[in-house]
């Protein structure tokens, strides 16, 4: 093969849903890729199989007490292993002068600092953690620019537009013939409910996608449709596109991953199942190809295919998302922390689905929109904007209980 060294690999967020798909893809490929760094939050055990498996320079966790329990665990089986904890070594491994590229699969807002590192230290970033570009997009981006990083989009839709664009990004999509792009939206779990069923959701309800197997975070994201909120933020920092550039539709099937739309008419789609492997392999590879463990779309079997406008009366978070990446600068990042934040009460059984959009909107009215030029700024938005969804969502609860 072309492949004379293997390219290393530091994977942020090893134990999560897009942590194990790509394992399973380097799996595939011993002779090209070689684990570097695996990181995780509180999953020590789970950890601690991996680095037996993977054998990692470097294992990364939350706490002191965390870092203790997998040496103990490692002592047997992967004692070359360096344990490390906290947001410095999380940033170092991304950033480690013997990786070459960095998978940024942490989920949230948790994944900024050392997805940042990655660009900031000119590496091939490959890019699931969309939370990190929604919150710092301007900055992230131009990070990215000065220090000659190569970044990759993982969601499945930008992957999809990533390919369907004439070699890699363009700088103006107008220029390049370019009119809009189109993000597919399966609709989540709840697609059909009525607005009485919506109230009455409960979360193991919400993170049962019908489609994709994924984290509990993005699962109730694409149950609120705020998931596409995100990523239509996410399109317009990669693609350099105007909001009103990136069009939505719902396509329950989830056979089509998304679409450019060009000025002759012609439109491209990329398609294939619905499994994470294929854009994880696609952005390894590229601009090679390699296989993905990923089985063939079968058209015989597939059946029809169908397409919907979004309803952002019983879906909001779109509607706010695009009201955020309008109005710009620290709003993004407000609408962000307000939604991890609501999410989590949902998902503790403190909050009603419906109530998420509630949570973000009135956050968003609280906070003003700020230049988001500095990174300090956008920190200090995000922990604003936490502090003032946990009070909207206390103070809701407390009116509830009187
Ligand atoms: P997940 O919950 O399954 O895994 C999250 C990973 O991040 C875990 O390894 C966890 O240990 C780590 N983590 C969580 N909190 C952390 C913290 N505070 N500090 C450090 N590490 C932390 O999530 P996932 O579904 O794999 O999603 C990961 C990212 O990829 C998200 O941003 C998500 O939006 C994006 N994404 C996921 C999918 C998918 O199919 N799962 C698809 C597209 C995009
Ligand atoms: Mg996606």
């Amino acid at each position: 093969t072309s492949v004379e060294s293997p390219q290393r690999i530091t994977l942020l967020g090893a134990t999560g849903s897009i942590g194990q798909s790509t394992l399973d893809v380097l799996a595939r490929h011993p002779s090209r890729y070689r684990v570097y760094a695996l990181t995780a939050h509180r999953k020590v055990d789970a950890l601690a199989a991996l680095c037996q498996t993977w054998q990692p320079e470097v294992a990364v966790v939350a706490t002191a007490s965390d870092a203790q329990r997998l040496q103990e665990l490692l002592r047997d089986g992967a004692a070359a292993t360096t344990v490390r904890y906290g947001a410095q070594a999380l940033a170092d491994v991304a950033a480690a002068p013997a990786v070459d590229t960095v998978m940024a699969a942490i989920v949230g807002a948790a994944g900024l600092l050392p997805t940042l590192a990655a660009v900031r230290a000119g590496k091939r970033v490959l890019l699931a953690n969309k939370e990190a570009l929604v919150m710092s997009g301007a900055i992230f981006m131009e990070a990215v620019a000065e220090h000659g990083a190569t970044l990759l989009p993982i969601d499945s839709e930008h992957n999809a537009i990533f390919q369907c664009l004439p070699n890699g990004t363009p700088v103006s999509l107008t220029a390049t013939g370019i009119d809009s792009l189109v993000l597919t939206a399966s609709g989540g779990p709840f697609l059909q409910a009525s607005a009485a069923e919506l109230a009455a959701v409960t979360p193991a309800q919400a993170v049962k996608h019908p489609n994709w197997s994924m984290g509990q975070k993005i699962s109730v994201d694409s149950a609120t449709l705020m998931n596409k909120g995100l990523e239509l933020i996410e399109a317009c920092w990669l693609f350099s596109a105007t909001p009103d550039q990136v069009e939505v539709v719902v396509h329950p099937q989830s056979v089509i991953h998304s679409m450019v739309r060009y000025a002759d008419g012609s439109v491209l789609a990329q398609m294939g199942q619905p499994d994470m492997r294929t854009p994880i392999a696609h952005a390894l590879a590229w601009p090679e190809r390699i296989s993905s463990g990923v089985a063939a779309l079968d058209f015989t079997r597939m059946g029809s295919l169908s397409f919907e406008a979004p309803d952002s009366t019983r879906f909001p978070c779109l509607r706010l998302a695009r009201e955020a990446i309008c109005a710009g600068g620290t709003w993004p990042c407000v609408l962000n922390a307000a939604n991890e934040v609501a999410v989590a009460a949902f998902l503790a059984g403190e909050l009603s689905f419906q109530g998420i959009a509630e949570v973000i909107e009135a956050v968003m009215q609280q906070m003003p929109v700020r230049p988001a030029s500095e990174l300090a700024t956008i920190l200090s938005a995000d922990q604003e904007a936490r502090a003032c969804a946990t009070r909207y969502i206390a103070a809701q609860s407390a009116l509830a209980s009187d």
